[in-house]
């Protein structure tokens, strides 16, 4: 039996822009050979498939596709369903061509599933039309990046200059020399520009300007790859979109942890904010299993587990599967969660909190808990913790007073995120209209890699605003409600 290859487009970036089509053939795929460009949920659609990374880095070009086309023949000819994921749209740009030429020149079956284009949904994901009633009737899309070994341009500047949209691919290196040769092909220096970085990821940037002065912009504001460049008057239709939104033109310093600022920076774009996302601290596992993992094994011998954090969770969870065991150990004990997104976590495992306070602090918790029964038996006041390492330790105390037993376990730790410095020091110097906190831990992270936070601060709840002030970090606005969209709207009242 022959195999097939799916020539599949993976969108620009976030893993809901992948069509439906492109997620069916990712399940039933053997083999997924992907690119850098693409998020790695998507991979999580195909739970049974070998995954190759045929990655290109900039600049690396032949030998990499000579690899990459191998691969795709190799498997199909097993008779394997493989499925070729590349970002974007496959035909646009990336060789996504060549690929289908080889296939059909070696006999071997491929479908094309197309794909949503960063040429597009990069501009569309900032708020900028490529074409407009009132500003373009058409739009050229070019590669920014030529090949090294054409001799003369192969691209016709003036046309480019002329098209009332012109959107550049894989430009970033070369920004400058696109300008250059725009104005030196007579297009206008004020015309409006703008770069949109990672579009579509939580990581998104957007900077707009003049054509003139566009590449200074973005070498101030250190945007790099990916990236795309447009340039027209559609560009203005951005600005007036933005003025509708609450944080509108803000820029929102994010920190959080890497895993986690996702959907934070999600909910303040769509205020309008440009949210700049440096992930201050890092969950990393515990110096040794060896407590947890004894806690998993005695999880009978308590009465309640109380989650504290969608950390917690992930923690202990992944160590009940890596010990051989499954939900059941849960079967006798009753489950505490201190808000809405740990018991998401919980359900996600198939377990249903028994209690969740409510609202969302670990001081709640404690309050929900209340004093246990006179009759209650030694197992059944025994609470266990499962934290992280250092985290202050008022919530089992307030247990401890009311007459339980609490045993707290390290699940994880937290610690600063030293990736992050340069980027966010850039990004600070470059100015910055607030900054948000999820966490006392992100407040001490923030202080000791870059001082004291500029502009309005915001923080996630009383006990976060707490440790801020003890840094001599001015709160100005703290969320009424623990969740993310409650700091978003304690954000936009304070600014
Ligand atoms: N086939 C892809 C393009 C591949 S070429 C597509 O249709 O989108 C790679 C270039 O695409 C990058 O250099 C960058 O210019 C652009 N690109 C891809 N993903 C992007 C994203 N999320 N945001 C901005 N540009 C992106």
């Amino acid at each position: 039996m022959s195999g097939i290859v799916y020539l599949v487009g993976a969108g620009p970036g976030d893993p809901g822009l992948i069509t439906r089509r492109g997620a069916e053939v990712l399940q039933r795929a053997d083999v997924v050979a992907y690119d850098r460009l693409v998020h790695p949920d998507l991979l999580r659609l195909a739970p049974g498939a070998e995954l190759v990374d045929v990655g290109k880095q900039p600049g690396q070009s032949t030998a990499g596709q000579a690899r990459i086309n191998d691969v795709l023949i190799e498997h199909a000819r097993a008779g394997k369903v493989v499925v070729r994921l590349k970002g974007g749209d496959p035909f646009v740009f990336g060789r996504g061509g060549e690929e289908a030429e080889l296939l059909a020149e070696a006999g071997v079956a491929f479908e094309i599933v197309p794909g949503v284009t960063s040429a597009i949904a990069g501009p569309a994901a900032a708020g900028i039309p490529l074409t407009h009633r009132d500003h373009a009737s058409w739009a050229a899309i070019a590669t920014g990046h030529e090949d090294p070994t054409k001799g003369s341009s192969a691209l016709d500047w003036q046309a480019l200059a002329r098209a009332p949209t012109a959107v550049f691919l894989m430009g970033m290196e070369r920004l400058p020399e696109i300008v250059a040769s725009l104005l030196a092909a007579g297009q206008r220096p004020d015309r409006p520009a703008a770069v949109i970085e990672r579009a579509t990821w939580p990581q998104q940037r957007v900077v707009r300007s003049t054509l003139e002065k566009i590449a200074d912009v973005v070498r101030r504001a250190g945007v790099s790859s990916p990236a795309v460049l447009i340039v027209g008057d559609v560009v203005s239709v951005a600005e007036r979109l933005e003025r509708t939104k609450p944080l509108a033109g803000k820029r929102v310093f994010v920190t959080r942890t890497r895993t986690q600022a996702g959907r934070l920076s999600t909910l303040l774009r769509e205020a309008g904010a440009e949210a700049l996302e440096f992930p201050a601290i890092k969950i990393v596992p515990p110096s040794s299993w060896g407590e947890l993992d004894r806690a998993v094994a005695e999880l009978h011998r308590f009465g309640w587990i109380a989650f504290t954090s969608t950390n917690a969770v992930d923690s202990f969870w992944s160590r009940v599967l890596a010990t051989g065991r499954d939900a059941r150990v849960f079967a006798d004990v009753r489950v505490a969660s201190v808000g809405s997104a740990t018991a998401e976590a919980l359900r996600a495992c198939g377990i249903v909190p028994d209690l969740i306070p409510p609202t969302f602090t670990s001081e709640a918790l404690a309050e929900a808990f209340g004093a246990p029964r006179s009759h209650m038996s030694g197992r059944a006041v025994s609470v266990l913790v499962p934290r992280a390492a250092g985290a202050p330790d008022d919530f089992p105390k307030t247990l401890e007073a009311k007459g339980w037993r609490c045993r707290e376990v390290t699940a994880y730790e937290t610690v600063t995120d030293a990736d992050s410095v340069d980027a966010g020091r850039a990004a600070l110097d470059a100015g910055v209209d607030a900054v948000v906190f999820t966490s006392g831990s992100t407040v001490r992270s923030f202080v000791e890699l870059w001082g004291k936070p500029p502009g309005v601060v915001a923080a996630m709840g009383p006990r976060t605003a707490a440790a801020a002030e003890e840094l001599g970090v001015r709160v100005d606005a703290v969320a009424a409600t623990q969740t993310l969209e409650g700091l978003v709207a304690a954000l936009v009242a304070a600014v």
